[in-house]
């Protein structure tokens, strides 16, 4: 299904024009336009599914095994150290069409926008915390 509203629909449909680095039955990789760093690829889903907790079962291998080979390619590629592999759901969410940032890092980049102030537990909150999140998965 896709939508004909959505950017990132378009982009695989090939009417709106992207640098494609990857095309599988399910999967499109193509570089972010606005890259973190040079070579920071954006892969979505064929299928128009906005967040994670939508994306169907059939796709979650096709989709992250796509996130594997493509971080293995900064590397290999590129040069990248290592990578960073992210995705943004409703918050921060610019496109509303799932995607997987992968972005090549290197040692002492300067990347620091992506880490966002930490907090602290006071005792036995991430006891209860955790109890709450395994209550919702159970
Ligand atoms: P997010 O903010 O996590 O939703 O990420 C959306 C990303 O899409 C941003 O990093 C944008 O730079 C990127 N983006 C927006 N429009 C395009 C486009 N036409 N082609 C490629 N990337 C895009």
């Amino acid at each position: 299904m896709t939508d004909s509203d959505c950017l990132f629909c378009s982009i695989i449909a090939g009417t709106t024009p992207a640098a494609v680095v990857l095309e599988t039955e399910d999967v499109v990789g193509f570089l972010d336009v606005r890259p973190l760093f040079k070579g920071h690829v954006l892969l979505v889903p064929r299928e128009h599914v906005v967040t994670l907790p939508e994306l169907p079962e059939h796709l979650l291998v096709p989709l992250f095994a796509s996130a594997q080979r493509v971080a293995s390619a900064l590397t290999s590629g590129l040069g990248a150290q290592g990578t960073f592999v992210a995705m943004n759901n409703v918050v921060s969410q610019s496109v509303p069409h799932l995607h997987v940032h992968v972005v090549p890092r290197t040692k002492g980049d300067g990347l620091r926008g992506f880490f966002w102030p930490r907090k602290k537990y006071a005792d036995g909150e991430a006891e209860a915390c955790a109890a709450t999140i395994r209550e919702a998965l159970s």
